[in-house]
């Protein structure tokens, strides 16, 4: 065993970890980060190139929670000097007086953002590249955009690194011994020591933590890239915005524009299959495929048939919220899990606040919502 004492480890290097071992750097404390396989890898849940950033959510502690998400981006972005957030503003569609765009609105109204309801002519006459009934609901909010997500991941370590973090890949944990005075985290060829862990391990959270029957469940989530063949530059982040959708047969759909070679995104949040993360198929399905292209045929037809499609997983918690809180028997390990597929707008912001936790042992933001008891 090392002799050396780390003010604080952080288990796994994806969008939660290395935001939370940048704010730890910043704040000058001596961290250690843990990563199983290499930075920037394809297996979790933070890689490809984009990640939606939105106010916009029928539950109103995230629209609160993302002021500060963005200002966090925004400032990575000023430190970096890097382009990270793509602003394109957003329509959000579903049937005519649906529940999630009406509790959509009413959770921007009360934070205070601002969204315009439109109709379908008002929809076409901006973005002609949509086709939709006259009986549909459209939200229009203007500060939507996307994160350019695997540079978020790089950006953050680079710079916790340059802040004296030690990042060691290709260094799976085995276990945490969370009894012993200081907690002690075991790899396979070593033991380490921190005054506090930070576990932001993902889909293989439960596997760590075994001892906390964590709810969540591990499923395959897949994405769709679409190339159009004619005038693609109508689907540029600058001509073409983020959308969502509730369907007729409550899919939650959304897109985001085209961003450097791969195309427009288009996926179906959430309704994947349970897996275990080591031994999930990464080949995306060929009917999930065929629902995409049926979907895209009515709504945007221009984007033609998938070109490509990718598997990423989501760990989900059952009323997919997530999980910020201190181990119930350890108060010197956190955890931060269960991003039920909307997390990553909000590593800028859940780094801050483990990185708060890991420190002070408290932050300011309400994360009551998130506690493991709740
Ligand atoms: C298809 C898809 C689309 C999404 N779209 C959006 C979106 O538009 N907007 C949005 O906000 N969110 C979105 N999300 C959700 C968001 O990407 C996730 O919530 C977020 O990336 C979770 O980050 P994480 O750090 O918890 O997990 P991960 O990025 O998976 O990081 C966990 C890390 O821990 C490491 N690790 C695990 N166990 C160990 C161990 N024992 N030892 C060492 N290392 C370990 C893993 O290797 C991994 O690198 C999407 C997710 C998917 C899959």
């Amino acid at each position: 065993m090392q002799s050396h004492i780390y003010d604080t480890i952080v288990i796994g290097a994806g969008g939660m970890g290395s935001a939370t071992a940048y704010h730890l750097a910043k704040s000058g404390a001596d961290v250690l980060v843990l990563e199983q396989f290499q930075r920037g890898h394809t297996f979790g849940s933070s890689h490809g190139e984009t990640r939606i950033i939105r106010f916009f959510y029928d539950k109103p502690f995230y629209t609160e929670l993302m002021k500060t998400a963005y200002a966090e981006w925004r400032d990575l972005e000023a430190v970096s000097g890097k382009r990270l957030l793509f602003i394109t503003g957003s329509v959000s569609l579903g049937k005519s007086g649906n529940q999630y765009t009406t509790a959509v609105r009413q959770s921007l109204d009360a934070a205070g953002v601002a969204s315009e309801w439109w109709d379908a002519k008002q929809l076409t006459e901006r973005f002609s590249q949509f086709r939709v009934s006259n009986d549909m609901d459209i939200l229009w909010q203007k500060d939507t955009g996307f994160l350019y997500a695997s540079e978020c991941v790089l950006t953050h370590l680079q710079l916790a690194e340059q802040h004296g973090t030690e990042i060691q890949e290709k260094t799976p944990v085995g276990r945490i011994d969370w009894q012993a005075d200081v907690p002690t985290v075991y790899t396979e060829d070593n033991q380490f020591r921190g005054k506090k862990v930070v576990v932001t391990a993902g889909a293989w959270t439960t596997s760590l933590l075994k001892e906390l029957n964590l709810p969540l469940t591990v499923t395959k989530q897949q994405v769709c890239y679409y190339i159009p063949t004619i005038a693609a530059e109508r689907f540029l982040p600058n001509q073409f915005p983020v959308f969502t959708e509730i369907t007729t047969d409550n899919e939650f759909m959304y897109g985001i524009p085209f961003f450097h070679k791969k195309g427009v995104k288009v996926a179906r949040h959430g309704m994947g299959q349970t897996v275990s993360p080591n031994a999930c198929n990464r080949t995306p399905d060929s009917d999930y495929i065929e629902r995409m292209d049926t979907y895209l045929s009515e709504r945007i037809p221009e984007l033609g048939n998938t070109v490509h499609a990718e598997v990423c997983l989501y760990t989900e918690t059952p009323d997919e919220d997530f999980i910020i809180d201190a181990h119930p028997h350890c108060p010197n390990i956190f955890i931060a899990a269960g991003f039920s597929g909307h997390g990553f707008k909000f590593c800028s912001l859940v780094g801050r606040i483990m990185s708060e936790l890991a420190l002070a042992g408290e932050t300011a933001f309400d994360i009551n919502p998130f506690r493991i008891n709740r």
